[in-house]
């Protein structure tokens, strides 16, 4: 089974993309099969190297969404692509609006190996 570690990476990790076109959005959310079953709404991609995400478990610690305190912010700005569902685009036809950022980002870490489990923003 898909590890919560490996599904934050399956869900969110892009590294090797620096420049993404109109198109972005609808291939990667597919590819990385966020299209199965229902479109998933919102989701962001972080064009980072892993361990760059990874260590932003050792930086500034923030309440999370949901409450819990497991979440921390990037003390630098980081290029990321959000996925946003057009408004109209009815499942099984998953139509993306694609924008490019560059923005702090707040992840949730598990403390096991204190790894990235949930992309909770940016700001
Ligand atoms: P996203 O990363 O886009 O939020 P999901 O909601 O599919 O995607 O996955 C988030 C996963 O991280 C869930 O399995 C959730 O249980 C887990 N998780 C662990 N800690 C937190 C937290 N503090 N906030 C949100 N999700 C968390």
């Amino acid at each position: 089974k898909e590890s919560q570690a490996e599904k934050f990476q399956r869900q969110h990790m892009d590294p090797d993309t620096s420049t993404v076109t109109a198109s972005y959005c609808n291939e990667m959310m597919k590819r990385r099969n966020m299209t199965v079953g229902q479109c998933k709404p919102v989701n962001t991609f972080i064009h980072e190297p892993l361990p760059d995400v990874q260590v932003i478990c050792f930086q500034g610690n923030v309440t999370c969404k949901n409450g819990k305190p497991n979440c921390h912010q990037s003390s630098s700005k980081m290029r990321i692509t959000d996925c946003r569902l057009k408004k109209g685009s009815k499942y099984p036809k998953c139509d993306y609006q694609t924008q490019q950022l560059q923005k702090s980002i707040i992840v949730a870490c598990e403390c096991v190996q204190y790894e990235t489990v949930d992309f909770d923003g940016s700001v």
